[in-house]
């Protein structure tokens, strides 16, 4: 299993930045909303996000943008970040 990488102050604020721009580009219809079984939302890459909206939405689009923005990452390091 990959270890984790601890962010800078400075890579977390270039990340939250990069995950703006990352949510402001999509266009309508690529965030959709549904009832999701076992997770809190899905990363379809460029076919888009699948959100469960009885969850917490920030949280998780922030989440699923990172999947998005580092696909080479894994998911202990997403959820870390
Ligand atoms: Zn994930």
């Amino acid at each position: 299993m990959a270890k984790i990488q601890k962010l800078s102050k400075e890579q977390i604020l270039e990340l939250f930045h990069r995950i703006i721009d990352c949510i402001k580009s999509q266009k309508r219809g690529y965030f959709v909303l549904k009832k999701l079984k076992g997770v809190h939302g899905w990363c379809e890459w460029e076919d888009g996000i699948i959100l469960d909206y009885r969850k917490d939405l920030i949280p998780t689009i922030i989440h699923e943008c990172i999947h998005l923005l580092e696909p080479t990452w894994s998911e202990s390091q997403v959820a870390y970040s």
